[in-house]
């Protein structure tokens, strides 16, 4: 996605836990590249110091620039994973500390696992994390938006991808800050049906949460739904603190018309009265 432009994998390998793990694409790249780092017991794939010191770079460069930067972090591995590399997460938070300018996006399929795994300062939240889960089908939402709506976090959104069934978010979707949602591509892909994504459109609309469907994958090229683009993103942190969704405590921001967080770009926050959809053409 080019509105994440990094990518950081504080280690490579996994278990798969779901039905959206059936044609992990990660597991296809490892085993390109030689595997061994999936499935229980199997040893993960770990990094240099070089490798760990990029997302340092990256945030002198978005503090160069005035203008925040997303990381998707772990996207060869699941980031509250059991079987993690000893101190591999710890390292992460430290990490994350150290470089307020970005912002990192932390999804995992384990919300059973989040809270356990959190640092000893986190309180209701870092303000450069955005936490997230997995939805791909009804059972699934059931079981992890719950989870995630216990963890106290700056931003909670939902990654609905691969998208597997109907899936109805209405009881959580008021306390969310975003949703993904995306069809599965590559090898004996699972076709996504428009009314699925028809359906988390309009579940999102009706809460005011901002909706991003990324791709139909397999089923059709490129992600227009009705004919248009829906690529909302959420608001700054900035503005969720003055629209009162969250409150600025011990990570506060400028939240002024001229600071860099309400300049963070693009921020089309929530839908617009005048545009039912708030959706780019
Ligand atoms: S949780 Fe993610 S990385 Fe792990 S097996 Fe499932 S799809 Fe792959």
């Amino acid at each position: 996605m080019e509105l994440i432009p990094y990518t950081f994998n504080p280690w490579w390998g996994c278990t798969r836990v779901s039905a959206g793990c059936d044609h992990c694409y990660a597991e296809r790249i490892d085993l390109r590249a030689g595997g061994g780092h999936w499935g229980k017991g199997a040893p993960r794939r770990t990094f240099g110091e070089k490798y760990w010191a990029k997302p340092l770079q990256w945030d002198a460069e978005a503090a160069r620039l005035g203008q925040r930067a997303r990381v998707l972090c772990a996207s060869m591995a699941d980031v509250f994973d059991a079987e993690r590399p000893a101190g591999a997460l710890e390292r992460l938070w430290e990490l994350i500390r150290r470089t307020p300018h970005l912002d990192w996006l932390l999804l995992t399929k384990r919300p059973a696992r989040i809270q356990r795994s959190l640092p000893p300062d986190w309180e209701d939240g870092y303000a450069n994390v955005w936490l997230g889960v997995t939805v791909e089908d009804p059972a699934v939402a059931v079981q992890r938006v719950p989870l995630l709506l216990e963890t106290p976090a700056r931003l909670r959104f939902l990654c609905c991808e691969p998208l597997l069934g109907p899936v109805n978010l209405t009881p959580w979707a008021p306390a969310l800050d975003w949703v993904i949602a995306g069809g599965e591509s590559g090898p004996g892909a699972r076709p996504v049906h428009p009314d699925w994504v028809r359906g988390l459109r309009d579940q999102c609309h009706t809460s005011g949460v901002p909706f991003f469907f990324k791709q139909w994958g397999a089923s059709r090229a490129g992600n227009l739904l009705d004919g248009r683009r829906w690529e909302q993103l959420p608001p700054s942190l900035g503005q969720r603190i003055l629209a009162g969704r969250i409150r600025s405590s011990r990570h506060p921001v400028d939240a002024s018309p001229t600071s860099s967080s309400l300049r963070n770009r693009p921020s089309p926050a929530l839908p617009l009265e005048s545009d039912p959809y708030g959706a780019r053409d």
